[in-house]
């Protein structure tokens, strides 16, 4: 079970990060970015890369000295997050998260992140949150790819365990969630905690109002 991180399992704007992201631009690329252009790319659901790459070409830089600097900025940008994380409001955990996740591992699951996040970012979001030891070392983040769908690949590959495509489910909250299910054929249910109501969702496998709902349908 592959969980995202941004409105699925932590609520609330992941200020910190975005700030983290944005100044490692200006460092990268000396472009005058600012959190509102990460708000401005309809960022829900892209991965961090994917985000990057649509504010520096809104700042006229071209994809060649994007490529080239990206490295050096997922870099930058998760050294910047531990430094700006604590001057934010953090994400929290949503109210069911413990439980539903300490519930699926006692009962055999493997769960893992699948997130657009850096995976530095990613990690420090949800350890702040309380959530840091139900997660393992594997999972598939933003610093693997930029496509998101490509994340599932690579966190199937790190799996404890292997698993056929059909015995794997996505919770996410975005429509971009569930095209990347789609394109890289496994489910997914998805949560109406994030942005999106029931009605954006309804391409999900299930529809549920939270994590608890989610897994029911995942289960039953
Ligand atoms: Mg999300």
């Amino acid at each position: 079970m592959l969980f995202d991180i941004d409105g699925t399992l932590l609520h609330g704007r992941p200020e910190g990060h975005t700030r983290a992201m944005v100044d490692a631009m200006a460092r990268v690329w000396s472009v005058p970015v600012a959190p509102d252009d990460v708000w401005a790319v309809d960022p829900a659901g892209r991965t961090d890369r994917e985000i990057a790459r649509l504010v520096l070409r809104g700042h006229g830089v071209a994809d060649a000295a994007i490529d080239s600097g990206i490295a050096e900025w997922m870099i930058i940008a998760s050294q910047v997050h531990e430094r700006v994380a604590g001057d934010h409001p953090a994400p929290v955990a949503a109210t069911d998260a413990p439980a539903v996740t300490a519930g699926l591992v006692a009962g055999g699951a493997e769960i893992a992140l699948l997130t657009g996040n850096l995976e530095p970012i990613g990690r420090a979001k949800v350890a702040a949150a309380g959530l840091a030891d139900r997660f393992g070392p594997g999972g598939g983040f933003g610093s693997d790819a930029e496509r998101r769908s490509d994340l599932v690949g690579v966190a199937m590959s790190r799996a404890r365990r292997s698993h056929a495509h059909g015995d794997v489910v996505i919770v996410g909250d975005t429509p971009r969630d569930i095209a990347a299910a789609r394109e890289a054929g496994v489910r997914v249910v998805a949560v109406t905690t994030g942005a999106f109501a029931a009605q954006d969702l309804s391409e999900a496998d299930g529809v549920a109002d939270g994590l608890t709902g989610a897994v029911a349908l995942i289960m039953a």
